[in-house]
């Protein structure tokens, strides 16, 4: 099929029907996750060129600014010099220019002779010749010497599909696709928030005169996509707020103090805040949603358990969830520490769990007559019913994920609380966990040894086992961790498998040491855990396996080699599991990277034992990366903005989304109607909003 280009333009078209496109590019562009002409519009360009006018070789001076375009002659780079550099010589049909570039290392074999250049910078005299140091540079197509080719935008290609052609597709349309592009604000909004007008900024973003427009429009696109993500939580929150019930669970004197008698403790000053928090939110008939964060071991899962029993009290059912079977294996566990003697009626449920029992066990539930549900994520899904859930408590661990929880809300709106010992950097927690309340635990429970931690190079590793064989002989248990299963092709980073038949072998033949990783199944994953739990083991080797799910305070060693390759938010979690028993514990970091970043990075694990300031610093030093992908927590993927660095944006955005639904929760004013439109464009499926588009 041939599809004739449309002569009127909406967001909505199919981007086939847009001029240049047609069926071929269309699906070049899908790939590019471009389906409608307004996503072409939201293609952004990665970079702009300003270059000036191009001058012939020969009409050049020092100390001016200018453009060359030519060919690459030769290239050398020089890196007996200091500084070093890289060295081209470019001619035109009017002589020949030296370009140099400091530090040009990275240009080797991207400069080549033979190809067509276009450079821009100052020039300087240099032993009575003019040449380039430092310049801006393109490299082009011969036929693209042309004027356009010295500025404009660059958008991300693909196979298929080049930049320049990209360019000329967009800027064949670009007028009358800004044209239909709707304004959300109007002028006075604008010009307080220091905002320019819609259509403009997708102009300029694509076609810009010159830098300030590029500043300009970015500023109101990125505001824009910012907004409306904002806005759609503050939506989602609203829905939450005004169309679903829960069972209010009163918490009173007499509870509380039967509850606290469960503890062999005292609950710490940041436990009961946190307690206070969730307990105002369980009385009301809001359905809660709050995410509780706290280190591992700080805690939390004796604050969740405070709830199940307010719960309980109240005659409602719980429903405990762990990520995986270990996990609430090690929950249920927990638990019963607390509950031992008690008459709430609690259960686990396993995937072996089948047959008759399994039935009586389900019975129980859908009768009402179990109080507290101990499974994995899949226990809702599955074919289990309660009578009267009241409270579901996720325990995320590292991941989080909003669409999990939407599914909980197919048939019953209980309070939901989530627990997480991912720090979560206050920038994430306003983003993708926007519409949830949060509490934190900052500080662990007292009595916790230290946890010593020392990076190491692999020569000091017989001197580390020394060590750690004098405390295995005083009972103590330690982990090896290793970034892989089996070794890499470079043999440069140890793995388990190997590893463990070293260690078992030669290292510490006359202790028991045993081997975790994510291929065994379930069954045998189970049964080394246990050993290990039971001491029979002395030293584990993993992989990042024992991440979740492992509470052994009898292991007070841990070892991770090619710690390098894991994130800091990953070592702290992983030390983690030392941080448990109140004697003091050894953390050792093996690396040999030479790479200045990867010690900085471990010097930090040494210093800092705060998971929230490690986590910033893993934030800052690796980038958002997936925790803060926003798809993988049902939202869109930001396409212009970014939720570091325009982390004011965001705020601003944030305070006036929130404000707008909160005049106007659904958008039902006529001034309002086009962020209501773009929202349901945007977000209907993703977030399920009420009555929106
Ligand atoms: P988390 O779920 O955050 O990892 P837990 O609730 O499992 O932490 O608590 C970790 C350990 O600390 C458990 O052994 C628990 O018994 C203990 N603990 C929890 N709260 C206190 C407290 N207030 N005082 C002393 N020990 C506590
Ligand atoms: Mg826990």
């Amino acid at each position: 099929m041939t599809a004739k280009p449309a002569d009127n333009l909406s967001l909505d078209m199919k981007v086939q029907f847009i001029k240049g496109v047609g069926p071929g590019r269309a699906g070049v562009f899908e790939k590019l996750g471009v389906v409608t002409a307004g996503d072409l519009l939201e293609y952004y360009p990665r970079d702009w060129y300003f270059a000036p006018e191009p001058v012939k070789i020969e009409d050049i001076k020092a100390n001016h600014t200018v453009t060359l375009a030519g060919t690459v002659e030769s290239t050398d780079f020089q890196f007996y010099r200091k500084p070093q550099y890289f060295e081209a010589y470019i001619s035109d049909d009017t002589g020949n220019c030296r370009v140099i570039w400091f530090n040009g290392k990275y240009l080797q074999g991207k400069i080549t002779p033979g190809m067509k250049l276009i450079v821009w910078g100052k020039t300087s005299q240099f032993k009575g010749q003019v040449q380039l140091t430092n310049p801006k540079f393109r490299i082009v197509e011969a036929e693209q010497i042309t004027a356009e080719a010295f500025s404009g935008p660059v958008y991300p290609a693909a196979a298929g599909l080049s930049s320049r052609q990209i360019q000329k597709i967009i800027s064949g349309s670009l007028e009358r696709l800004a044209g239909v592009v709707p304004e959300f604000f109007d002028t006075a909004f604008l010009k307080r928030s220091n905002l320019i007008e819609r259509q403009k900024a997708f102009e300029w973003i694509h076609n810009p005169k010159e830098e300030e427009q590029i500043q300009k429009s970015k500023r109101r696109l990125k505001y824009d996509e910012l907004f409306l993500m904002q806005t759609a939580l503050a939506l989602r929150r609203y829905k939450n707020r005004n169309f679903s019930k829960a069972l209010p669970l009163k918490c009173s004197g007499q509870i509380d103090s039967r509850i606290r008698k469960r503890f062999p403790f005292l609950l710490t000053e940041d436990q009961n805040k946190v307690i206070e928090e969730i307990v105002s939110d369980l009385a009301k008939s809001i359905p809660a949603n709050r995410l509780l964060q706290g280190d591992v071991g700080s805690g939390k899962t004796v604050v969740a358990l405070y709830a199940a029993l307010v719960a309980v009290a109240n005659k409602a059912q719980v429903a405990i969830m762990a990520p995986t079977e270990i996990l609430a294996e090690q929950h249920f566990i927990n638990i019963e520490r607390y509950l031992r003697g008690s008459d709430v009626k609690r259960v686990l449920i396993t995937g072996g769990l089948t047959g008759p029992k399994r039935k009586e066990i389900l019975n129980d539930i859908k009768s009402g007559d179990t109080d507290i549900v101990v499974g994995t994520v899949a226990l809702l899904q599955k074919d289990i019913q309660f009578a009267n859930l009241g409270l579901v408590i996720i325990d995320e661990q590292h991941k989080f994920g909003v669409s999990q929880r939407a599914e909980l809300r197919k048939d019953t709106t209980p309070h939901c609380l989530v627990m997480t010992a991912t720090p979560i950097p206050r920038t994430l927690a306003m983003t993708v966990f926007g519409d949830l309340d949060v509490s934190i635990i900052k500080n662990c429970p007292p009595g916790r040894g230290e946890v010593i931690t020392r990076y190491i190079s692999p020569e000091e590793l017989p001197r580390a086992y020394e060590f750690i064989r004098e405390r295995l002989r005083a009972k103590k248990q330690a982990y090896f961790v290793y970034p892989r299963i089996i070794d890499s092709e470079d043999g440069e980073t140890k793995a388990a498998i190997a590893e463990y038949e070293n260690l078992s072998k030669n290292i510490f033949p006359e202790f028991n040491v045993g081997l975790l990783h994510g291929q065994l199944s379930g069954a045998d994953k189970q049964k080394i855990m246990d050993q290990f739990r039971r001491g029979k083991i002395h030293c584990l080797v993993s992989t990042v396996l024992i991440e979740v799910g492992i509470d052994v305070p009898n292991a007070t060693i841990m070892v991770i080699e090619g710690a390098d390759r894991f994130g800091l938010a990953q070592l702290h979690q992983l030390r983690g599991r030392i941080a448990r028993s109140s004697s003091k514990s050894y953390c050792l970091l093996v690396s040999q990277s030479a790479n200045e970043t990867a010690q900085s990075r471990l010097e930090i694990m040494t210093r800092s034992s705060d998971g929230f300031e490690i986590a910033e610093h893993d934030l800052k030093l690796r980038g958002p990366g997936e925790l803060l992908s926003t798809r993988q927590h049902g939202l869109p993927d930001l396409k212009i903005a970014n939720i570091i660095d325009d982390f004011e944006l965001l705020n601003l955005a944030r305070k006036d989304a929130f404000e707008l639904v909160e005049k106007d929760a659904m958008l039902k004013s006529a001034g309002h109607k086009n962020i209501r439109a773009e929202l349901g464009r945007k977000f209907a499926d993703s977030l399920g909003l009420v009555d929106v588009g």
